[in-house]
């Protein structure tokens, strides 16, 4: 088939959502601020927002139903009660479908501290396979070797698989997850609307090249990262450890995001540079120990 009759079909048959125009800011008064917002995208596709007054980094966790299974993308910053919230949301799916609360796969789009604080909380409870956020843990966990460059299927049962990309450079466990059902694609720290932070640059420049290549020809509907940093007004972020953000941007990108990254990566031609683009910024860093 003509790649570009197979992109029509496979968007037809995409699985719509609808995001907020704005996510609930955190404050002005904290203690007006419930501890999570939960939204709902569609049925199937939950996507969690930790409040800010909890942790400023107040990150994004996405929760995905499939036919057989659950998955969990990350577990939020600091001292939550994450073990407590996911288990209520899992009972309110099955109550809702009269299906047995699923068993629930918890991966990572990588390993700092501000999403996988909740690991161990959730590993405790039963049904829950926590995957560490490391390589060589992913490959086996998820049948998946050859990391960086081969890419893993997550079957949740029914239509619901997820592709499974590495792409190191933030971290060494940054991993995107795209769903064939949605055409979200999940890339955590990698790309969102903030400062995105390269702690290896070749390997991030090659991991941008690894997602659009993979991008090309499939129906992407957002580009969904784990946090928001930026201000609606274009090149305006705010400061690091910010809480109340009252204006802003909303959380998607978008296939042209991408390829703006990947051409602006290119233009320094291996000579990492800070460089602002409208609606986030290249901050490279050195790596830490
Ligand atoms: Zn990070
Ligand atoms: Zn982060």
């Amino acid at each position: 088939m003509h790649a570009f009759i197979g992109l029509l079909l496979a968007i037809e048959s995409l699985q719509m959502g609808t995001l907020p125009r704005q996510w609930r800011p955190s404050g002005p008064n904290c203690t007006e601020v419930p501890d999570w917002q939960v939204h709902e995208y569609n049925p199937n596709t939950w996507i969690i927002r930790e409040s800010g007054c909890t942790n400023y980094e107040k990150p994004f966790l996405y929760l995905i139903f499939g036919e057989n299974k659950a998955l969990l993308q990350d577990t939020g910053a600091g001292k939550t009660d994450i073990d407590r919230l996911i288990p209520n949301l899992l009972a309110q799916w099955a109550k809702r479908n009269n299906k047995p609360v699923p068993p629930l796969l918890v991966v990572h789009s990588h390993s700092h501290g501000d999403h996988v604080s909740g690991d161990k909380q959730l590993a405790a409870l039963p049904n829950v396979t926590v995957v560490p956020a490391k390589p060589d843990e992913i490959e086996k966990a998820l049948a998946m070797p050859g990391w960086p460059e081969k890419l893993g299927v997550i079957d949740l049962g029914g239509a619901r698989q997820l592709d499974a990309i590495p792409i190191p450079g933030h971290d060494a466990a940054d991993m995107a997850l795209y769903d064939r059902q949605t055409g979200l694609l999940l890339t955590g720290d990698t790309v969102y609307p903030g400062r995105l932070y390269v702690r290896n640059f070749p390997e991030y420049v090659k991991s941008i090249d690894r997602l659009v290549n993979f991008a090309k020809d499939r129906p992407i509907a957002h580009v969904l990262g784990t946090h928001i940093e930026q201000a609606r007004t274009p090149f305006n972020d705010y400061k690091v450890r910010t809480v109340y953000q009252p204006d802003e941007a909303v959380l998607e990108l978008s296939r042209g995001d991408l390829l703006e990254l990947q051409s602006a990566l290119a233009e320094m031609k291996g000579k990492p540079r800070r460089q602002e683009l409208s609606r986030f910024t290249i901050f490279p860093r050195v790596a830490l120990p």
